[in-house]
This record gives structure tokens, C-alpha cells and sequence, in this order.
């Protein structure tokens, strides 16, 4: 898969100045978004990330999602965590018994909320049915914990493989639900675990590679085509993009 550093830059401030290891652990959860001529797309409209410091951990987004911020020691966790255990981890739940599947990709989860502000009214909806869909059955064969008062999926070590969410985080919300199987879906080992989990959204992430006119408003149905048409002409955008 190509990886457009140059265009990687252009989005990412700061991309360049990045230790290497850091560098590369963003463009390998990256490269398919800028293939598939989202970066593109989020650059032209002033879209971009960084990594900085964020007070309470984690990562900041500012008003409509147009720079996220990566916090600088959350990000280095991360990556300790994908190098040493790949894009998905187990982690303990500090209620005692359970466990969370965690997904260590952040790059691409918080570029993913960035996309979600491209989707149209309906493929919003459809999110928001599957998510819903999701708890519910989530509720059903698992419910939270008493004492537990998060949102994630916690499950006890014998249930992990009938989870219902690929990461216990995506239960939070349907935005959250999204940014997370965007995120699994840009890496191929997490790729083939999302369609296993939840084959419904790796579909609706399938059709925003294949069919984004689809899946966008109608306001970016220009942007993305002309950015697809010119990465398929460059081989970039092709079939067998996600083999
Ligand atoms: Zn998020």
C-alpha cells in the first residue's frame, strides 16, 4: 500500500518534527484513508490533526471536529500497546472480574470523527440503528455491572469472544461506535475481526471506501469523487486495496 507521507504532513501538523517510530505507527493506520482520498478531502476543507497536550488525557477535538488533538502521552501508550499486542488489546476493568477489549489506534479514531461530519443525514441514521440494535442485545446477554457507571462493554474473560462490540468503547455512542470500527478497519488484522464482531458496520465501512458518494452529503459528493478518480488513476484506489 502506498503511503503518502507528503500528503500525511499536509494533515498531520508537525508530522515531520514526530520520532520516527510515532511517524509510522500514524501512517500505517492511515494509509487507507489517504488512498481512498479522505485526506485529501479533510485537507481541502482545513481539516487536521496534531499532538499536543490535553489536560484530562485522551484526546481534544475543537468546535466541529476541524483540528484534533492527540495527547502526546496517550499517544506513546498507544503505540507501546499496538506494537506489543497489535491493534486490539485486552485491558482489565476496574470492576473487579470483568474485562474491555481495547482498540489501539487513535490516529485513526479521532480522524474518523472528522469523517463522520462528511456522512449524509441517512447513513447517519443507519449508524444509529446498528449502534442501538448493538446496546440492546449488548443489555440482553451481558448487562453492565452493577457499580459500573461507564458505557463501555464489559465482559468477564469466558465472554470476551461473544462480545457484541469489537471494543468495549464503541458501546458509548453511535459516534463513538463509528470512529472505533473506522479506526479497526483501517488495519487489516482488526479489519478481518470487525467483519467477524459486527459484519453489518465493516459493510458501511466497505461502502465508504467503494461507494463514498453513497455514504457522504450530497455537499461532498464532487470533493470525493474528483480526490477517488485521481487515486485510482495514480493505482492507489484499487479493488484489491484492502487484500
Ligand atoms: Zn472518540
Amino acid at each position: 500500500m502506498v503511503t503518502a507521507t507528503g500528503e500525511l504532513s499536509n494533515y498531520f501538523q508537525g508530522f515531520d518534527q514526530l520520532p520516527p517510530e510515532q511517524q509510522n505507527y500514524i501512517a500505517e493506520s492511515l494509509a487507507l484513508w489517504v488512498a481512498a482520498g479522505y485526506i485529501d478531502v479533510l485537507i481541502n476543507n482545513k481539516m487536521s490533526a496534531k499532538v499536543g497536550r490535553v489536560n484530562h488525557g485522551g484526546s481534544l477535538a475543537d468546535r466541529d471536529n476541524r483540528c484534533v488533538t492527540l495527547c502526546g502521552e496517550e499517544l506513546q501508550t498507544e503505540l507501546m500497546l499496538f506494537q506489543k499486542f497489535g491493534p486490539l488489546a485486552k485491558i482489565p476493568s476496574r470492576t473487579k472480574g470483568f474485562v474491555e477489549a481495547r482498540l489501539n489506534l487513535v490516529a485513526a479514531h479521532e480522524m474518523a470523527h472528522q469523517i463522520y461530519t462528511l456522512l449524509s443525514p441517512d447513513t447517519r441514521a443507519q449508524i444509529d440503528a446498528m449502534h442501538r440494535n448493538r446496546v440492546q442485545r449488548c443489555d440482553q446477554i451481558h448487562p453492565l455491572p452493577d457499580g459500573y457507571d461507564g458505557n463501555a462493554e464489559l465482559v468477564t474473560e469466558v465472554q470476551l469472544i461473544e462480545r457484541v462490540f469489537l471494543s468495549g468503547y464503541s458501546r458509548s455512542s453511535p459516534e463513538e461506535y463509528f470512529a472505533e470500527s473506522l479506526a479497526a478497519f483501517s488495519i487489516k488484522s482488526s479489519r478481518e475481526k470487525l467483519k467477524a464482531i459486527d459484519a453489518e458496520i465493516f459493510e458501511l465501512m466497505h461502502r465508504l471506501v467503494f461507494e463514498a458518494n453513497e455514504m457522504l452529503d450530497s455537499k461532498w459528493h464532487e470533493q470525493i469523487a474528483r480526490s477517488q478518480a485521481e487515486r485510482k488513476r495514480r493505482q492507489e484506489l484499487t479493488d484489491t486495496l484492502l487484500d
